[in-house]
């Protein structure tokens, strides 16, 4: 069968699957009023996650992200990560959550079979932290990164979005957290979407400048492996952790595009910023139907843009990043 080729030679192996919208954080970047459903649709059922997965598995995938909203909300997420895990084909599951349930669930999610975590943690200081997220839980999470490393996950990703005038003055301060741990902190820039236009004028901080910052303190850039995500990772000789930039504004950042996106309800995205996406569900009742599903994932490819255009402003059809899956 044909493998997930675009027209500019970029091959797709790495799937973003949002199991959920629903999420119990404010961030202020995301959802500042908390989640509203704007929607009555029900979200993939589990026979509906392992067709989806088994199609793109079939032409060529080997990694998928659990992501959301907050992928831990879903009661079958222990079901859902054995699902995809058991896909022949997939070599790797990982997630991302915002860490409420990690301390209590992380070692159910190992067993089942997850590979990596990547936590969202935009503050080491707690009231930062509840300014940002709108929720008092930093304790919560850093137990929940301590609970991580217990169940046997070797490494852990954090995920922190630095916005000037309120923690961009703490990068000093994560360098030195992960010091002595093996966690890759990923700094992710603040991205432009149809809600946040307001905070990213006022808030945002180039990714190039931390990077600047890093080179000078002597951090070296690692090589980039074909199912890695958006990240550059940077290492350092004294120093247990690493950081990963992520710099959607950069130029050449699609070039290496790597990634496909499936909402929760159950439509295929083809950028993080790009069209409404296109409805698959309807392919994903049978495993029967898996022919037209390649055909449908094929055609939707063939329509894929070099690159997003987020430097004209466009932010697509994305109002926040939990609506598609961040
Ligand atoms: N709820 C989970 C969480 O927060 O980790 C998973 C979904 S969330 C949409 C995934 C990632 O997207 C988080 O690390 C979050 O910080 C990031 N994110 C959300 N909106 C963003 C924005 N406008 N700019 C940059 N990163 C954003
Ligand atoms: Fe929820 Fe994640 Fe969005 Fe924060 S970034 S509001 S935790 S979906």
């Amino acid at each position: 069968m044909s493998q997930l080729v675009d027209q500019y030679q970029r091959k797709f192996e790495y799937l973003r699957l949002s199991i959920t919208d629903v999420c119990n954080f404010k961030c202020n970047y995301c959802l500042p009023d908390g989640y509203h459903r704007q929607h009555k649709a029900t979200f993939l059922t589990l026979p509906e996650i392992r067709h989806l997965v088994a199609g793109f598995a079939s032409m060529g995938a080997k990694k998928v992200r659990i992501t959301g909203g907050e992928p831990s909300l879903r009661r079958d997420l222990c079901e859902i990560i054995e699902t995809v895990k058991t896909t022949p084909g997939i070599e790797k599951v990982a997630m991302t959550t915002n860490g409420y349930r990690m301390a209590r669930d992380a070692s159910h999610w190992r067993q089942a079979g997850l590979d990596s975590i990547n936590v969202s943690m935009d503050s080491l200081d707690a009231n930062m932290f509840h300014q940002i997220t709108g929720e008092n839980l930093l304790h919560k999470v850093m137990a929940g990164i301590d609970a991580a490393f217990a169940a046997g996950f070797n490494q852990v990703k954090v995920n922190t979005v630095l916005m000037k005038g309120l923690n961009s003055h703490e990068l000093a301060s994560f360098l030195a957290w992960i010091k002595p741990r093996n966690i890759q902190l990923r700094f992710i820039e603040l991205m432009q979407t149809g809600d946040n236009q307001a905070l990213f004028k006022a808030h945002h901080v180039s990714g190039a400048s931390i990077m600047v910052q890093l080179l000078a303190q002597g951090w070296i850039e690692k090589v980039r492996q074909s199912t890695d995500g958006p990240a550059r990772v940077f290492c350092h000789p004294g120093y247990q952790g690493e950081i990963g930039l992520i710099m959607p504004y950069e130029s050449h950042f699609c070039d290496s595009c790597n990634r496909l996106r499936v909402s929760a309800l159950g439509r295929l995205h083809l950028c993080l910023f790009g069209e409404q996406g296109t409805q698959l569900r309807p392919l994903l009742q049978q495993s029967g139907q898996l022919p037209e599903l390649q055909q449908m994932l094929l055609a939707a490819l063939a329509t894929k843009r070099p690159t997003h255009l987020l430097h004209q402003g466009e932010v697509g059809g994305t109002y926040h990043l939990a609506s598609v899956g961040g």
